[in-house]
């Protein structure tokens, strides 16, 4: 049994969400510089230029991204043969994340009640936890500072399996559609097929986090991603919703087994600032 201290957790969990919001990863940021060189609209090339170059000054002055510094989305994929000692594990995690957003001074996002009193904890938390437990002896931790313009926009869609691949391609498509302008376009659209239904919105978060140019292992659903990236595109909406050739960088497309009588497809828009960040301890 491997130990591992809550406060070495609580510590990862800080820097990782620190990191999140202050730079960029280099997949999103090369494939960002990409879409400015090769745009063709002035409006919308001018709005990249803008973009690529606040990633820059965000990482050379340690400022948050965007002013929206997200709701704290972590996935723990915990090996089973690791204690975590001197505390709870979910202690651990909501401190680290408090000690992010009031020791960087990041915005406070959430709130306690989400109907009625809507007041602010302060402190960035709770953080959503999707805990699993995997072989081995190490902590996979991913960390996702989520903003909720593109969240807003997100889809869990309960199709039937006669709804076929054009069923599937047809709601992940209107889905960005109908979102438009409002996900701070180039988005990244992360898709879950199969599972019911919140494993697959479990399964388009997770998407949303893996690095461009990774296609899904299967190649039908791997021609399916770059079919609906190009469909996409093509709907014109661009970055910052003035047109052009770039409204998304990636469709991510994760599946699973499923019920017989059942399709279900969700679909978790994220915006350009697609903050995340992954340690192994
Ligand atoms: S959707 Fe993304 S880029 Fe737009 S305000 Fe929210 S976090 Fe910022």
């Amino acid at each position: 049994m491997r130990e591992i201290s809550c406060e070495q957790l609580r510590t990862a969990v800080a820097e990782l969400f620190l990191t999140a919001n202050r730079q960029i990863s280099s997949d999103i940021r090369a494939a960002m510089e990409q879409a400015r060189d090769r745009e063709t609209s002035p409006a919308a090339r001018y709005a990249l230029e803008q973009l690529t170059e606040n990633y820059v000054c965000a990482e050379e002055d340690g400022l948050p991204i965007c002013q929206d510094t997200g709701m704290a989305i972590l996935f723990a994929d915990i090996g089973q043969d690791v204690h975590f000692t001197g505390g709870s594990f979910e202690d651990a995690i909501q401190r680290g994340v408090a000690d992010a957003y009031v020791g960087g001074l990041l915005r406070k996002s959430v709130v306690s009640d989400p109907l009625f009193d809507r007041k602010n904890t302060l402190d960035n938390t709770p953080a959503i936890i999707h805990a699993s437990i995997v072989p081995g002896k190490q902590v996979h931790l991913l960390a996702i500072a989520k903003g909720f313009g593109s969240e807003n926009m997100s889809r869990v869609g309960m199709l039937t399996p006669s709804a076929g691949e054009e069923g599937v391609f047809n709601y992940i498509l209107e889905t960005a559609r109908l979102a438009g302008p409002n996900p701070c376009p180039p988005i990244v659209m992360g898709v879950g097929i199969g599972g019911d239904f919140e494993q697959a919105a479990l399964l388009a978060k997770r998407a949303t986090a893996r690095p461009l140019g990774v296609r899904h292992p299967d190649a039908r659903y791997a021609a399916l991603e770059t079919r609906l990236l190009d469909a996409v595109n093509a709907l014109g909406i661009g970055a910052a919703g003035y047109g052009g050739r770039t409204t998304a960088l990636n469709v991510a497309i994760l599946t699973a087994p499923t019920h017989i009588a059942g399709l279900p497809v969700a679909v978790n828009i994220c915006c350009h600032a697609s903050r995340h960040a992954e340690t192994t301890l």
